[in-house]
């Protein structure tokens, strides 16, 4: 790990690089997009073709998305590794659980996704110091120069996340694989002063240390890796008693962190975000972004397949980054209603079906919503009171919302409420629409 590098990310990120306006942010992003272009049109065989025959304006270029970028894995990333070779070394960390290897300073990250569906990621030696840097800058409370102790709760360590370590600073990957018992006292241990993990772990080290298990007074908690719903928010803020913040990474890069205020900006001093709307009203986007710190693997129009809302006031915190109101969910767990004249498919956002849901009753401590068919959804509560009651309650607000978008009813049924935590990316609004139907519509 490159101490250096790191230290002169952190200190710029944290102390230098300011903007006083929407127009410093954009000015400054075109600036490094136009140099990052020029490098990438050098050394990446897959962009010089895909862009030979466009205007090199980069906010209209053509868009890729992770399947394209699968793809030509080998023509794109800078350094000449191959997908192959790249899959099997991070398949083969996946079981030995060891992370370390590389392939020569190139660290491989996998994306979550289907087993067919899943991407590979490439990040150098000094692209990780760079993201340590930034990650402190923007995470840590306080100063790099006090001591911290970070509880990181993850289903696979990276290089990327080891790289953080120093004297003041220690690291500690708890394996989200392993039995839930062993973090319970690894914890107490410890007493961490930061923990990061996903919102369902969180939910469980909350109720720990409700019941008295354990006893820790983290000075930040983050969640991470799953959508944070409110339901569990709530909950986790009330038990540790101060604000949760959010951080939305992925393997695609850092993209937001939350503010002083809790409120999630996008990293826009790392990367440019463009918006396709798929509502504007309710500002509702598909995020295309734009990476111009990244060389190993550039992502130059890089559609995620996530959905996110954008705020509609300013935050208080006085920053220009784009601010969202919330990260809604991926776009494969969108719902999809049938029109009741025209007969074609409509859009339901996660956050309509979390709005219902959280409006129809105070008494749900938990709750899953699945569309499993077209007209067929399911709801697994957990309720303080009376389930009979609040199931009544849930169904009235479904059916309003699929009324109030003039779509056929669908049978919403009522199953045991039966996740724990350890699921494999929780969630709790999950469409297991077959692709082929979410895909009629667009
Ligand atoms: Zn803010």
């Amino acid at each position: 790990m490159n101490k250096l590098v790191l230290l002169k990310q952190y200190m710029i990120s944290k102390y230098i690089r300011r903007f006083h306006s929407r127009k410093a942010i954009e000015a400054y992003q075109h600036k490094k997009i136009k140099k990052h272009l020029s490098f990438v049109l050098n050394y990446s065989p897959f962009y010089q073709n895909y862009y030979r025959n466009h205007q090199l304006h980069w906010e209209t270029l053509p868009v890729i998305s992770k399947r394209e970028m699968m793809d030509h894995f080998d023509e794109l990333n800078t350094v000449g590794i191959e997908k192959e070779k790249a899959f099997q070394l991070a398949a083969k960390a996946e079981i030995t659980r060891d992370f370390s290897p590389k392939i020569d300073d190139v660290s491989i990250g996998l994306s979550s996704g289907t087993s067919g569906n899943r991407g590979v990621f490439l990040v150098s030696e000094k692209e990780s110091a760079m993201w340590a840097g930034e990650v402190l800058a923007k995470l840590l409370p306080g100063s790099l120069f006090q001591e911290h102790k970070i509880a990181f709760f993850l289903r696979a360590n990276n290089n990327l996340y080891e790289s953080t370590k120093s004297s003041k600073i220690s690291f500690h990957f708890f394996d989200l694989v392993e039995e839930l018992h062993h973090h319970m006292s690894k914890l107490n241990d410890l007493k961490p002063t930061i923990i990061i993990a996903p919102p369902s772990m969180l939910r469980i080290i909350a109720e720990w240390k409700r019941d008295q298990h354990i006893d820790i007074n983290p000075k930040k908690v983050i969640s991470v890796a799953e959508v944070l719903e409110d339901v569990d928010k709530i909950f986790i803020e009330d038990i540790f008693q101060q604000t949760l913040h959010q951080v939305y990474q992925a393997t695609e890069g850092f993209l937001a962190t939350t503010c002083s205020q809790g409120v999630l900006h996008m990293n826009e001093d790392l990367l440019a975000i463009q918006k396709e709307y798929l509502d504007k009203e309710n500002g509702i986007f598909v995020p295309i972004i734009t990476d111009f710190t990244r060389r190993t693997q550039p992502l130059i129009r890089y559609r995620l397949n996530d959905v996110l809302i954008e705020r509609k006031t300013p935050c208080l915190c006085g920053s220009h980054f784009l601010a969202l109101e919330r990260i809604d969910g991926r776009c494969d767990d969108i719902f999809y209603g049938v029109h009741k004249h025209t007969e074609k498919k409509h859009m339901l956002f996660p956050d309509f079906i979390r709005r219902a849901i959280m409006f129809s009753s105070e008494d749900i401590l938990e709750y899953k919503v699945t569309q499993k068919e077209l007209l067929s959804i399911d709801i697994k509560l957990k309720v303080k009171h009376d389930r009979s009651e609040v199931e009544a309650l849930v169904i009235q607000e479904l059916v309003k919302l699929w009324k109030e978008h003039m779509l056929v009813l669908p049978q919403f049924s009522f199953t045991e409420y039966d996740l724990i935590a350890s699921d494999r990316k929780r969630k709790r609004i999950e469409s297991v629409l077959k692709e082929e139907i979410q895909h009629e519509t667009i």
